[in-house]
């Protein structure tokens, strides 16, 4: 018989089915609290649950029905998992702990796989595979909680997988995440390559995450060198959806820029960007170009970045550049190929 999974169940469908096994509801909350608060990783762990009915639950049911398959530890503290979910596809996230150790961000996987083809991008090279369920985007956290024993307080959609592209799982791992880990919706952001009418749904749902845009290029032309994307829905599109997402959110959105060495890194391409900016609410994010095997790409070089960061600035926008994590384990963003190591 196959077991029950029960990160798989709504908190009403876990009460209903502990219910139904006959015990209490007050049993059934234990249980859920067990697994969403304090990170349970077996039922042994269950400690003030009858010892009969946890072994109940051991022989019919499972917390998690994936695993950690790798687990890769930078030298500057970041951990790469490599889960594999029950049908044997993986998927890669990675937790992220800063100076401020109060401050645990994990980022999470969206897709096995990528369809959005980015030519930078090392996600998409092994192709497509499959949508992630919202229970197993949102296992990714629970299984570096359990791994570490230490809570996760951000959550960014920046692993594997264009987020917007699974759209109605990603909406139910947000509130997985909100009501079931309890981390604040201001705490989660999303980042997205930028599919316009998936935006301007996102706007209208009840929880309302951070957005944030790869934009990477300050125009048209430049765009569409690296983002197919941009051949279905334009610059100035994604310029409306923005400002949409801005008024629903009375927010910020955050643009995120890769700087590629001698593509986009120009005066000229800061000046147009700014220009592109100008009327929208938005931090900007510079992040250097991570070398991905067989790319044409370069690095940024030194000067010619803090040139373009002051350039920003003196727009009045606040601009960071993105510390490099774990990028000897490839780790940093856009190295996620999601290999199953084993194969
Ligand atoms: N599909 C979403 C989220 C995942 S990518 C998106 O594209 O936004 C997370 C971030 O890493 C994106 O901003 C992405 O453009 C960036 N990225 C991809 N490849 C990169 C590379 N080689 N170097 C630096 N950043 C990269
Ligand atoms: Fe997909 Fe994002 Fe990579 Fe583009 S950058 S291929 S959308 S994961």
């Amino acid at each position: 018989m196959q077991k029950t999974v029960l990160t798989k169940l709504s908190k009403d469908e876990l009460i209903d089915f502990i219910v139904s096994k006959g015990e209490k509801k007050f049993r059934a909350e234990q249980i859920f609290s067990w697994i969403w608060a304090k990170g349970a990783s077996s039922f042994g762990d269950m400690t003030d649950v009858k010892k009969e009915f946890r072994t109940f639950l051991n022989e019919n049911c499972l917390i998690l029905d994936s695993k950690i398959k790798t687990r890769q530890i930078s030298k500057d503290g970041t951990i790469k998992y490599l889960i594999e979910f029950a049908d044997g596809n993986c998927a890669e996230t990675v937790l992220m702990r800063f100076d401020n150790r109060s401050n645990l961000s994990m980022c999470v996987s969206s897709q096995v796989g990528c369809k959005m083809g980015c030519k930078f991008c090392a996600t998409g090279k092994n192709g497509f595979k499959r949508n992630l369920l919202a229970y197993e985007i949102v296992s990714q956290i629970l299984h570096a909680q359990i791994d570490t024993g230490l809570k996760i307080t951000n959550v960014v959609f920046m692993g594997q997988g264009e987020p917007l592209d699974n759209l109605e799982n990603v909406k139910e791992a947000l509130k997985l995440i909100n009501k079931n880990l309890q981390i604040s919706i201001r705490r989660i952001t999303l980042s997205t390559c930028g599919i316009v009418p998936k935006i301007i749904e996102l706007s209208k749902n009840d929880l309302l995450p951070t957005l944030a845009i790869s934009l990477h290029a300050p125009n048209h032309i430049l765009r569409k060198e690296v983002m197919p994307i941009e051949n279905r829905y334009n610059i100035e599109l994604l310029h409306d959806a923005l400002k949409q997402y801005n008024l629903a959110t009375k927010d910020r959105v955050t643009i995120e820029y890769i700087l590629i060495g001698g593509f986009n890194d120009s005066v000229e391409c800061a000046k147009e960007l700014i220009n592109y900016l100008k009327d929208l609410k938005c931090n900007i994010n510079l992040i250097p170009y991570n070398p991905v095997k067989g790319d044409k790409f370069k690095k940024p070089n030194k000067n010619d970045m803090l040139k373009f960061k002051y350039l920003l600035e003196q727009s009045g926008k606040k601009v960071t550049i993105r510390l490099e994590r774990g990028s000897d384990i490839d780790a940093a963003c856009g190295q996620l190929a999601g290999k199953n190591l084993s194969s």
